[in-house]
C-alpha cells in the first residue's frame, strides 16, 4: 500500500480533528505533575511494574504486528523490540531507587559549615515522537526513563507502521493511566498538533531532516530535546581484520531487519588487500543466513513502503553489483545486496541507505579513511575490525561518531549501561539504563548550610586579614 496510506483505524484523521483531544490530555497531565503524584518511589517502580505486566501480555500482538509491518523474524522481534523493552523496565524497577536519591558531595571550604547535592528532578510534560523502523522498541525505551524520572508523557509512534503502533497503544492505554502517560496515533499532521503546545522535554527519533523540526520547536519554547537521527556509519576492515569472523558479524549487523537498523553498517572501507576476499566471505555468510532465495527465508524480512522501497532500489548501480541485486517491487522485497568499485560520487553514498546495499569502498591507509568519512555528516555509529591496537587508537582518537564497537557490529546498542546517542549531524543527547533517567530529569544543584557556625570572614567590611583569608579560601 502507498506510503502514508497505512494508518491505523483508530487514527485521527487531521490535526482540527485530534488537537483539542490533543489540549484535554496534556491539561489532565500538568494538573496530575503539579499534584505529585509521579513522585514518590513506589508510584513510579508500581507504574513501570505495569507497564512490564502490559509488553509481556503483549509479546504475541507485538510479533505479529512487526510481521505485518515488515515481515519481521519473530527471533529479531523478541530480541529488538520486546526483549529489548523488558530488559530495559526491569533494570529500572531494580534501580530507581539509587537513580532518585540526592548524590552528596562535598562543598568548597569557603562555603564551611555545608553539604553540596545533585537533586534529580523530573521535568514535567514530555513528548516521545517514534520512527517506524523499531516502532515498539523506539517508541517505549525512552517512556522508560521518562516514566522512571517521575515525568507525565505523551508518546506518538508511526504512523509508517500501523500494525505497531496500534500494539504501543494498546500497551500504553492499559498499562497507565492517560493523566500519566497516553498515547497518542496518527500523522504528520498529529506531530504537527503535538508540536504547537509547549513541552518541558521532547524525545525524537527518526530523520536528520525531521530532527530540524523538532530543535526548532524546542527553540520556539525552550524546550529541552533529545534528538535521534540517522546517518551514514561506516565500517572499516582492516588487513589485520579476522575475516570469517568479521564477515558474519558484518553480515548479521547489515541484513538485521533488512537494513532498516540507524546504525546499520552503511557502507564498508576495506583495506585493498583484502577486499575481495572479504566480499567473498560476506557473500557466504548471507547465504549461509538466508539461504540461495532469501525472499522464501522467514529471517528476512522487507521494506516498510513502496516510497522506500523505490528509493532503496534506486541506489543500486547494476553494473557495481558484486552479489544479490534482486528486487520484487510487488513484495517489497530487496535482496542482501553488495556493491564493489563504488566511489564517494556513486548515488549510493549520497544518503543514509536505509536498506539492504551494502557499498564497499576501498582505502590504502587509515589516514584516507579518516578524511572520507570526514567528508559524510558525524556518523551515529562506526565499525572497526582490526587486531591492531595501533589501528584502534587512531580510530578512536581521529574520528567523531555516536558509539560503536570494534570487531563487532550493533552490539554497542544492547549494553544498558553505554549511553546510546549520536553527535552533531546524527543527534544531540543520549539515553539507555541510567542515562534515560538523565534524560528525562534536571539536576538541581543544592547546597546545605548548618547554622552552628557563620564565619564572619565572608561578610564587610572588609580588611587586609579578611582579604588575605578569602584570597586563600578561593583561589
Ligand atoms: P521520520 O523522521 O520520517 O519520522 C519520525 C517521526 O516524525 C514520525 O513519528 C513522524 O510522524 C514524525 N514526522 C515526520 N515528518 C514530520 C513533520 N514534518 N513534522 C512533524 N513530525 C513529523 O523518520 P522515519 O522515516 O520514521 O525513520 C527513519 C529515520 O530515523 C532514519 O534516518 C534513521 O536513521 C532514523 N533513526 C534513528 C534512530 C536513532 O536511535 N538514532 C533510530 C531509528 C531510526
Amino acid at each position: 500500500m502507498p506510503d502514508g496510506s497505512r494508518q491505523s483505524p483508530s487514527s485521527p484523521a487531521t490535526a482540527a480533528d485530534v488537537a483539542p483531544a490533543i489540549a484535554a490530555v496534556l491539561e489532565a497531565q500538568r494538573e496530575h505533575f503539579v499534584a505529585g503524584k509521579t513522585l514518590p518511589r513506589h508510584a513510579r517502580e508500581e507504574a513501570l511494574r505495569a507497564f512490564l505486566a502490559s509488553v509481556q501480555k503483549h509479546e504475541p500482538h507485538i510479533i505479529d504486528a512487526l510481521h505485518e509491518d515488515m515481515h519481521r523474524s519473530s527471533t529479531e522481534a523478541y530480541l529488538s523490540e520486546v526483549g529489548y523493552v523488558t530488559g530495559e523496565i526491569r533494570n529500572a524497577i531494580k534501580s530507581v531507587g539509587k537513580w532518585m536519591r540526592p548524590k552528596k558531595m562535598f562543598s568548597p571550604l569557603a562555603a564551611a559549615p555545608s553539604r553540596s547535592m545533585l537533586v534529580s528532578q523530573p521535568l514535567g510534560s514530555t513528548l516521545i515522537v517514534g520512527p517506524w523502523n523499531y516502532p515498539v522498541q523506539l517508541a517505549l525505551a525512552p517512556l522508560v526513563g521518562a516514566v522512571a524520572a517521575g515525568n507525565v508523557c505523551v508518546v506518538k509512534p508511526s504512523e509508517l507502521a500501523p500494525a505497531s503502533s496500534a500494539v504501543v497503544k494498546a500497551i500504553i492505554d492499559e498499562a497507565f493511566d492517560p493523566e500519566w502517560v497516553a498515547a497518542v496515533e496518527g500523522g504528520i499532521e498529529t506531530s504537527q498538533a503535538l508540536l504547537e503546545h509547549r513541552w518541558d522535554h521532547i524525545f525524537f527519533t527518526g530523520g536528520t531532516e525531521v530532527g530540524r523540526i523538532y530543535a526548532k520547536a524546542g527553540a520556539e519554547h525552550l524546550s529541552r530535546v533529545t534528538l535521534e537521527l540517522g546517518g551514514k556509519s561506516p565500517t572499516i576492515v582492516t588487513a589485520s581484520a579476522d575475516l570469517d569472523v568479521a564477515a558474519k558479524r558484518i553480515a548479521w549487523g547489515k541484513w538485521f531487519n533488512t537494513g532498516q537498523t540507524c546504525i546499520a553498517p552503511d557502507y564498508i572501507l576495506a583495506q585493498r588487500s583484502i577486499r575481495d576476499e572479504l566480499v567473498e566471505k560476506i557473500g557466504k555468510a548471507a547465504t549461509g543466513f538466508y539461504g540461495e532465495d532469501p525472499q522464501q527465508s522467514p529471517d528476512y524480512g522487507r521494506i516498510i513502503n513502496d516510497r522506500h522501497f523505490a528509493r532503496v532500489a534506486g541506489l543500486i548501480d547494476e553494473a557495481k553489483v558484486a552479489y544479490g541485486g534482486k528486487t520484487d517491487a510487488a513484495d517489497r522485497y530487496i535482496s542482501p545486496t553488495v556493491m564493489t568499485e563504488v566511489t564517494l560520487s556513486d548515488k549510493v553514498m549520497g544518503e543514509e541507505i536505509f536498506g539492504p546495499l551494502l557499498p564497499v569502498l576501498d582505502f590504502e591507509s587509515l589516514e584516507e579513511v579518516v578524511e572520507t568519512i570526514g567528508k559524510n555528516p558525524n556518523p551515529l555509529a562506526l565499525y572497526l575490525f582490526t587486531t591492531t591496537a595501533a589501528e584502534e587508537q587512531l580510530i578512536l582518537d581521529r574520528v567523531s561518531f555516536g558509539g560503536g564497537c570494534i570487531n563487532n557490529t550493533l552490539l554497542h546498542f544492547s549494553d544498558h549501561k553505554l549511553p546510546f546517542g549520536g553527535v552533531g549531524s546524527s543527534g544531540l543527547g543520549a539515553y539507555h539504563g541510567h542515562h534515560s533517567f538523565e534524560a528525562f530529569s534536571h539536576k538541581k544543584g543544592v547546597l546545605k548550610t548548618a547554622n552552628f557556625l557563620d564565619p564572619s570572614v565572608k561578610y564587610p567590611p572588609y580588611d587586609d586579614t579578611k582579604r588575605r583569608i578569602l584570597r586563600k579560601l578561593v583561589h
